[in-house]
């Protein structure tokens, strides 16, 4: 097996076992979850459900709940920088820990 380091805990084709791509996955988030095409066999995957909720769960709840605490500080460029930081890192981390399947 391949070396893939932590790329390699992507999600794979449900059909050829390919690996997806993270920008691949990273655009289909958001682009409003666009379902997402095998590069080696074509198979479209749609996400689950359940992922659409940790999506949202990772970046925008975060960056409301960060940008609602450092509001009160009245630094705009810190109220602003934190929440995009917190959207970045979220936006990151979630192709990792969705889901999709063969559709
Ligand atoms: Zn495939």
């Amino acid at each position: 097996m391949r070396r893939e380091g932590i790329f390699g805990m992507l999600q794979r084709c449900d059909k050829c076992n390919a690996p997806f791509s993270w920008t691949e996955i990273l655009k289909s988030l958001w682009w409003n979850y666009r379902p997402i095409h095998c590069e080696k066999c074509g198979a479209e995957h749609k996400i689950k459900f359940s992922s659409r909720l940790t999506f949202v769960l990772l970046t925008i709840l975060p960056m409301f709940f960060v940008g609602y605490f450092l509001a009160p500080l009245h630094n705009i460029m810190l109220t602003f920088g934190g929440a995009f930081f917190v959207l970045l890192t979220g936006s990151f981390i979630a192709p990792f820990l969705v889901t999709y399947r063969e559709y």
